[in-house]
């Protein structure tokens, strides 16, 4: 029987397993893609993440790279990929994780599964599956040098690309359905002063092209209901995420997990941190979800060796 199952290999999962490994717990990372890093992998590999401490800029990829050297070093055969964590059963002492694979016996779980398994809301016209060039996520930012990109989107997320494309792109425009922009002030004052374009507030009304080539867009005026032609080498879409729901028994609210000051759910030796869980004032990034991987891993300690002098430094 392990100590503990970790579910999701996303940065907060990678940070439990290696805080785990310090800890000496018997335990294993369950990830269902076939990647590690979670959205940092799927959504923004190329990303400069900026608000770390004392690293002042290091890509979401390189990132993840530098959680799974520090857990490798610790623990070589600690993470399984490609295996979905489908149910949890609840026994009187210890608990069962059911997988797509396999079961696993543990004293103590963690739930890091993040947004869940998440598909990208997608725009929402007929012919929108049939052009190759219309993007949800960025596997290279390279692919876009020197290209037409239009960027969908008024939120953090459609924001920080726009910011980080417009200098290797050929032109880069945003297009908002509203005037203001639901992102951080600094980020909206540094793209209205750059020359990204910003259509606001303007709604996406036809995808126009050819040979599953995407060539130009037409754009409605909220207000005004003028219309217009934008031509595009890329459209990239940012209208976020739409979570897919898991079966765990664990108390929820509005689909997040409800958990206590030490991270504990409504089941006994259950534990959830990152961005799968809700608290009042919680702040979902990576800082936040790291510091309540702390205090899980040593709630979780106590628990398993009651008598053990529990390790706050390394
Ligand atoms: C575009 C964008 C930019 C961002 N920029 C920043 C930034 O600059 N700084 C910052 O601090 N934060 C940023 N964030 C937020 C940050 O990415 C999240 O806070 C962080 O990813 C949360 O980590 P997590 O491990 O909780 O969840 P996730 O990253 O969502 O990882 C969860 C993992 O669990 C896996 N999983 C889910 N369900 C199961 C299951 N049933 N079985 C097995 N595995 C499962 C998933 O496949 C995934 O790998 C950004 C987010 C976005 C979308």
């Amino acid at each position: 029987m392990k100590d503990l199952i970790i579910i999701g290999a996303g940065p907060i999962g990678l940070y439990s397993g290696i805080l785990a490994s310090l800890h000496n717990l018997d335990f294993l990372i369950i990830e269902s893609k076939s990647q590690p890093g979670g959205q940092l992998t799927s959504l923004y590999p190329e990303k400069d993440i900026i608000d770390l401490a004392g690293l002042p800029s290091i890509s979401a990829k390189n990132y993840i790279h530098q959680l799974m050297l520090q857990l490798t070093n610790l623990s070589s055969d600690s993470l399984h990929l490609n295996e979905n964590v489908l149910t949890i059963e609840n026994k009187e002492n210890y608990h069962i994780v059911h997988t797509s694979t396999s079961s696993y016996e543990t004293k103590t779980i963690l739930i890091c599964t993040g947004m869940g398994l998440f598909m990208p809301r997608k725009i929402g016209l007929d012919n929108e599956d049939c052009f190759k060039n219309i993007l949800y996520s960025l596997p290279s930012k390279q692919m876009l040098k020197d290209k037409n990109v239009i960027i969908l989107g008024g939120g953090d997320s459609a924001v920080d690309w726009a910011l980080t494309l417009k200098d290797l792109v050929k032109e880069c425009s945003i297009v908002h359905r509203r005037q203001e922009f639901r992102a951080q002030d600094n980020q909206v004052q540094a793209m209205r002063n750059s020359t990204i374009n910003i259509y606001t507030p303007y709604t996406i009304k036809e995808l126009r092209g050819e040979d599953n080539y995407l060539t130009s867009i037409i754009l409605e005026n909220v207000d005004t209901k003028n219309e217009e032609e934008l031509s595009c080498d890329y459209l990239f879409v940012n209208y976020g995420l739409i979570p897919t729901k898991d079966n765990f028994n664990v108390a929820k609210e509005n689909g997040l997990i409800t958990v206590n000051r030490t991270f504990e759910t409504s089941i006994k030796n259950i534990f959830a941190v990152g961005n799968i869980i809700t608290y009042e004032g919680k702040v979902k990034n990576i800082t936040c979800g790291l510091g309540e991987a702390v205090v899980a891993i040593t709630k979780i300690d106590q628990i398993l060796n009651p008598t053990k002098n529990i390790p706050i430094h390394f």
